[in-house]
């Protein structure tokens, strides 16, 4: 893709056949919504369902598409450090597909970025769709997380948020191979 693409975004796909095509369309949007370019960059981490096929229909009649297809699962944090890396965008956002994380929230991460931001990331204030015990169990992850490092990392927040390419490229040379993404950004 060309060199100067203004925004990547990195969305990691595994069994989303339910979703993806409101997904795709939201993020289509929301991104044509800011006049400038952007590259879809899905990621499909060993889907054995119908994603796959649905994402190769609609790259063939939209070029910001960019599939990286894997031969199997390797899990959520592989198949986003992959997207990261094979990015190109001055900045890159990194979203779930399942719409857990609301595309239009790129506009104000965009704007923060704009505004000198290195780093935005959004932070959930509820979890739709969730059972109690997930909610729980994730609250007592986040704390445990924090009662255990010195690293600031911020509470209830996923890996949807916004890398200046400067930090991207940081990242990217972490040689790191067991991956927790939002703890290696902070
Ligand atoms: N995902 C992935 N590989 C996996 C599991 C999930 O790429 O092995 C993707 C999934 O399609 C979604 C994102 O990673 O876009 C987050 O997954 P999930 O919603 O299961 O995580 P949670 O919401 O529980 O953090
Ligand atoms: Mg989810």
């Amino acid at each position: 893709m060309s060199q100067s693409v203004q925004y990547s975004i990195v969305v990691p796909v595994y069994n989303e056949e339910a979703v993806v095509h409101e997904t795709y369309r939201r993020l289509t949007e929301v991104m044509r919504s800011t006049g400038e370019s952007y590259e879809l960059i899905f990621v499909n981490d060993g889907s054995r369902d119908k994603t796959i096929d649905m994402i190769k229909a609609f790259s063939e009649k939209d070029p910001s598409i960019i599939l990286l297809d894997f031969s199997r699962n390797f899990g959520h944090q592989i198949a986003i450090t992959a997207g990261m890396d094979y990015s190109n965008g001055r900045a890159v956002v990194v979203i779930d597909a399942d719409l857990q994380d609301p595309p239009e929230l790129i506009l104000e991460m965009i704007e923060k970025w704009k505004q000198g931001y290195d780093v935005v990331y959004a932070k959930r204030t509820k979890r739709k769709g969730e059972t109690v015990f997930k909610k729980y169990t994730a609250k007592l992850f986040y704390r445990f997380l924090h009662s255990m490092t010195d690293i600031d990392i911020p509470l209830d927040t996923g890996d949807f948020r916004l890398l200046d390419r400067r930090v991207c490229d940081q990242m990217n040379n972490l040689q790191e191979r067991n991956r927790f993404v939002r703890g290696l950004v902070s």
